[in-house]
């Protein structure tokens, strides 16, 4: 993308209206623009983001055996009276009615939707288990829609949906997603930490929240030092075998929101392993029985021909918020400090002399060396602005080309999360961005 012609309305002022980093630093970069009370439209270089966070989201759903479909986001009031929610859920229910009067809403989640879905195909114990999921746009009318993207009131959440014949298959598929919700976090650069949670609307007996510490966050938590140095990816690689070990890890330490948490059990924690912090809610399982599929009706026949209600839980990941969050634990004072596997671009071009030919030339060959996944910055501006607004962005690397680097055949590299500074050749330059 050249930065001459793109669309990337950034701010210089410090928006006031924000009140936390990564929504400041969103506006700043022209992530996103409020439409309405927590209504975001996404730009293109929040989009970018947006849809890398996805597809990290969606390939880990995809490996650990879940399939995705995708579900309307307007859905009939009739459905929710099935299962009893349509009262229950109060005003953050956005209700809507249709030219023939009749009782929509703008989905806040899918529990009631999926069941009905699955019942129209499921048979037999053969049908089973499945996950199905989807990455879908929920509208919750919030009371104090803030922060951003983090607690907006349209927000986009992938939400998967178990169905299994008996109570052991249901935790498999409950230890599948913990494991997953470990392996997608980790890969975003963030160290998620799983907790034990109430259950609320979605109803239920078992359920873990998964937070990222940071200072902003909403809940206060408490937690085992143990799980902040846990190499998730090293002893989790893929979803063969028994994810029980793994699971058990996280479960053996203790880790609890406020809401829950027991000053006697955190007792037992040694004092030199007691971490208490501030967390952000990033993603949700719940395991929840038979809750919706009795209620809606969804049996299948057994192998001795008995009819069986199954067992279900859902699995819900904050994807638009993950956006937020992961600003929120990669920011210094100049700007965002993009991890490089959700960065909207590897690297920034600098050109320090727009218009000189060996500034242009080299600048050139760095830019046509990363398709689609590099900015050139080749606007007429000073190179003081070229800096500032490539620190505001975050990309992981920029490479700065003046006038007697380019002589001399000189590339300088920056790396964004540490500031470290090298030299190099052309070549080792993009043998290095490209890790
Ligand atoms: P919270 O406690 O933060 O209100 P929740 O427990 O109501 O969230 P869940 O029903 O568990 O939310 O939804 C699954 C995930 O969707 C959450 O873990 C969170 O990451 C995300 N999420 C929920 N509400 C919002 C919102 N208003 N804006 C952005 N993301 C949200
Ligand atoms: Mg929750």
């Amino acid at each position: 993308m050249r930065l001459s012609r793109a669309f990337l309305p950034t701010l210089k002022e410090t928006p006031t209206e924000a009140q936390i980093a990564s929504h400041r630093l969103m506006l700043r970069a022209g992530m996103i623009r409020q439409t309405a009370a927590g209504i975001y439209a996404w730009l293109p270089l929040g989009l970018r983001v947006l849809q890398k966070v996805s597809a990290i989201v969606r390939e880990e759903q995809d490996a650990a055996g879940a399939q995705e479909i995708l579900m309307p986001t307007i859905q009939s009031a009739e459905l929710w009276r099935e299962s009893g929610r349509y009262d229950d859920y109060g005003k953050e229910m956005l209700r809507i009615r249709d030219r023939h009067d009749r009782e929509m809403l703008f989905g806040p989640t899918n529990e009631e939707m999926v069941t009905d879905i699955f019942k129209t195909y499921a048979r037999s114990y053969r049908d089973l288990p499945r996950n199905i999921y989807h990455i879908q746009w929920k509208f919750r009318d919030e009371i104090r829609p803030r922060f951003g993207v983090m607690r907006g009131r349209e927000f986009l959440m992938k939400d998967a949906y178990s169905f299994d014949l008996d109570y052991e298959g249901a935790q498999k598929s409950y230890r599948q997603m913990f494991v997953a919700y470990l392996r997608t976090f980790a890969r975003m650069g963030l160290k998620a930490i799983p907790m034990q949670a109430d259950t609320g609307p979605i109803g239920g007996n078992l359920s873990h929240e998964f937070l990222i510490l940071a200072e902003t966050g909403e809940s206060g938590v408490f937690l085992h030092k143990d799980l902040l140095e846990f190499d998730v990816m090293a002893a989790a690689p893929d979803y063969n075998g028994d994810l029980s070990p793994t699971v058990d890890f996280w479960t053996s330490r203790y880790a609890a929101t406020d809401e829950k948490h027991d000053e006697a059990a955190w007792a037992q924690v040694p004092a030199d392993k007691q971490v208490s912090a501030r967390g952000i809610e990033i993603g949700h399982i719940f395991y929840f029985g038979t809750k919706y599929s009795a209620a809606m009706g969804l049996k299948v026949s057994g192998p001795d021909g008995t009819m069986i209600t199954p067992e279900m839980g859902s699995y819900g990941i904050g994807v638009s918020r993950l956006v937020g969050a992961i600003i929120e634990a990669n920011h210094d004072e100049s700007g965002i400090k993009w991890p490089d596997a959700v960065a909207p671009f590897r690297v920034a071009v600098l050109n320090l002399k727009q218009g000189d030919a060996g500034c242009d030339a080299m600048c050139q060959r760095l830019y046509d060396a990363f398709p689609d996944d590099a900015v050139y910055d080749d606007r007429s501006e000073r190179a003081g602005v070229k800096f500032n607004d490539a620190d505001l962005m975050g990309y992981p690397w920029q490479a700065v080309v003046g006038p007697r680097g380019a002589a001399a055949g000189k590339v300088e590299l920056k790396r964004r999360a540490t500031g470290e500074k090298v030299e190099l050749s052309l070549e080792d330059a993009i043998a290095r961005i490209r890790g």
